[in-house]
């Protein structure tokens, strides 16, 4: 049930309407460090960041922005707070889509950052976050909870489509992992917008991680959802990795190479974890469609190689078999195991 409502970032990036979902993350880079900040966006780019979100603070920022964009190959998400003007610059230096939180901008600017998004195709997040919700909502509510944060996406989605407006995202985060899950449930049920999903300040790389795949997984699996950000207090690639491997767990990133290896035990016979994780490596890179197994032995490793486009497994000490969609393709030592699998990579897709 992903949003049934597709909206376009400036007739780039289509999100909604069961579009595939989007992974985004966001420089931390100064924007007003135009170079670095593109070299950080093409390193996004390569790790296989869908959408790139900037923060927008000043009128330098602004500026930069403009040429940040026209090095950039994906869509451009500037992020504005409390000053209008500024998103008018983005929206005039070619951002894809405008990230506004809409209580801290009054409603003639709205109106007038509203006027310049239909006249060029930039759409609009609404980004409700738990951390600053209208004060005339919070005094109802008592606490920023999700039924308060619902509220203000609804009451802020009105507004733009009293504008005349409907190329828009929302967000509604919480860095409360089921007030975000909860949230999430009740938006989708009460509009039909594409809903941008994560659980914002998630945390270190780990923790972070793991609270992210609860909440966006669980959301995903209900169908809520169109594009992710992993927040994570760290690289920003990790947050792509993170978010791809997301979609990857539920089979919904096409482009991916799925490993199953197994968590070895007393009767493994060769080396799962090297394999493996030379595998990992390897898929960082590569984006075709593919499901690899490495199990240790005879037990599950044939049964789990039938359903793989290339099963591996420990046939016996330091010898593994391997077996290609089906077929058997021969057995060898642990260490040249990697040589043929990217043998057989090649001979699929060149
Ligand atoms: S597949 Fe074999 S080696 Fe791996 S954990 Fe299971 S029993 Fe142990």
């Amino acid at each position: 049930m992903s949003s049934k409502k597709r909206i376009t970032l400036r007739d780039t990036l289509s999100i909604g309407g069961g579009e595939p979902i989007s992974v985004q993350t966001m420089t931390n880079t100064k924007t007003e460090d135009t170079a670095g900040t593109i070299q950080q966006i093409e390193s996004a780019v390569q790790a296989g960041c869908d959408i790139i979100r900037v923060s927008c603070p000043s009128r330098e920022a602004a500026v930069s922005l403009g040429e940040i964009i026209r090095n950039t190959t994906i869509p451009v998400i500037a992020d504005i707070h409390f000053d209008y003007r500024l998103a008018m610059m983005a929206i005039e230096n070619g951002a894809h889509c405008i990230r506004i939180n809409p209580a801290n901008i009054d409603e003639s600017g709205i109106r007038k950052i509203v006027d310049a998004a239909k006249d060029t195709g930039c759409a609009i997040r609404i980004g409700i976050n738990s951390g600053s919700i209208e004060r005339s909502i919070l005094q109802k509510y008592k606490e920023p909870n999700a039924d308060a944060m619902v509220e203000s996406a609804v009451v802020n989605a009105n507004k733009l489509e009293d504008l005349g407006f409907e190329n828009f995202k929302i967000s509604v985060k919480s860095s409360d992992v089921r007030e975000s899950v909860r949230a999430y449930r009740k938006l989708a049920q009460l509009v039909d917008y594409p809903l941008h999903i994560g659980i914002t300040e998630a945390g270190p790389v780990f923790p972070g991680s793991i609270k992210s795949a609860i909440g966006i997984g669980a959301l995903l699996m209900d169908g809520v959802g169109d594009t992710i950000r992993v927040s994570l207090t760290g690289d920003i690639l990790d947050e792509i990795r993170v978010g791809r491997q997301i979609l990857k767990s539920l089979g919904m990133l096409k482009d991916s190479i799925n490993i199953v290896s197994c968590p070895t035990c007393s009767r493994t016979l060769i080396d799962v974890v090297a394999i493996s994780n030379e595998l990992e490596a390897m898929a960082e890179d590569l984006r075709i469609p593919l499901k690899i197994s490495v199990l240790g032995c005879v037990v599950n490793g044939p049964g789990e190689a039938m359903t793989a486009d290339i099963g591996i497994f420990g046939f016996q000490e330091e010898y593994a078999k391997i077996i290609v969609r089906g077929v058997e393709y021969g057995t060898f030592h642990q260490n040249k195991v990697i040589e043929e699998v990217k043998k057989i990579i090649e001979s699929f897709y060149m």
